[in-house]
C-alpha cells in the first residue's frame, strides 16, 4: 500500500529530477517553444516541496491536490495548469484515505490524464505531454518500472510528430524532428515513481 509519505517522496524525487534536467528541458523548448519549460517546472516543483513541508498533508489525496494547486499558482506557462490539473484531479480521485493501492493510483492517474486532455484538448499523437502520460498509465498496472519505460518511449516517439497543440503547433511542419519538452518532463514525473518506491 502507498501512504502519504510515498506521495511526498514522489513529489520530492520529481523536484530533484526536474532540477537535474532543467537545462535539457529548456533546450528542448527552445527550437519549438520559448525556452522556459525547465525554469517553469523548476520554479513550480521548488514551491511544491516547500508547501508540502509547511502544510504536511497526511493523506495521498491531500499531498497531490496541494501539489497540483501549487503548480497552478506558481507556473505561468501552459504546463503549470496542465500538470496542476493532472495532480489535483489524481489527488481528488484518491479521496481522503490514508493508504491507497497501486491499482487505485493507476485508476486515479487515468482520471488525471483524462482531465488534462479535457482541459488542453490534446489527444495522443498531438506531440504533447499526453504522448508520455497515456502509455505510462496503460503500463502502470504492470509496474512502476514498466510505466517509466513506457513514458520514456512515448516521449522519444514525439520527435517525428508534427505538433497540433500548444506553442509548438504555431511552427507547423517545422515542429517535426524535435522531442517535445512536456512529454520529456512527463517521463521524469513518472520515472520518479520508481525512485519513490525505492525500486
Ligand atoms: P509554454 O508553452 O506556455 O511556454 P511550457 O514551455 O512550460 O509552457 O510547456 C510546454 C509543454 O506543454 C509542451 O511541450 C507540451 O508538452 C505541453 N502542452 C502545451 N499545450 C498543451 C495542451 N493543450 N495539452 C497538453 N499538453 C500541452
Ligand atoms: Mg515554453
Amino acid at each position: 500500500m502507498l501512504d502519504a509519505d510515498f506521495f511526498r517522496r514522489w513529489m520530492t524525487a520529481t523536484a530533484a529530477s526536474v532540477d537535474r534536467e532543467a537545462q535539457r528541458l529548456t533546450d528542448l523548448d527552445s527550437p519549438i517553444g520559448d525556452a522556459d519549460h525547465g525554469s517553469n517546472l523548476q520554479r513550480g516543483f521548488v514551491a511544491v516541496v516547500a508547501t508540502l513541508e509547511k502544510e504536511a498533508p497526511d493523506t495521498p489525496g491531500g499531498v497531490l491536490t496541494l501539489a497540483g494547486r501549487t503548480l497552478i499558482s506558481t507556473v505561468g506557462g501552459a504546463s503549470g495548469p496542465l500538470y496542476g490539473t493532472l495532480l489535483r484531479r489524481t489527488g481528488k480521485a484518491l479521496g481522503d484515505t490514508g493508504e491507497v493501492s497501486e491499482e487505485q493510483l493507476a485508476d486515479a492517474l487515468r482520471a488525471g490524464v483524462d482531465a488534462v486532455m479535457a482541459l488542453g484538448g490534446a489527444a495522443p499523437g498531438d506531440k504533447t505531454m499526453i504522448d508520455a502520460l497515456v502509455p505510462a498509465v496503460d503500463a502502470l498496472s504492470e509496474s512502476f518500472v514498466a510505466a517509466k519505460a513506457a513514458a520514456e518511449e512515448g516521449a522519444a516517439a514525439t520527435t517525428p510528430l508534427q505538433a497540433r497543440k500548444g506553442r509548438a503547433s504555431y511552427l507547423g511542419e517545422r515542429s517535426i524532428g524535435h522531442q517535445d519538452p512536456g512529454a520529456t518532463s512527463a517521463s521524469l514525473l513518472i520515472g520518479a515513481l520508481v525512485e519513490a518506491a525505492g525500486e
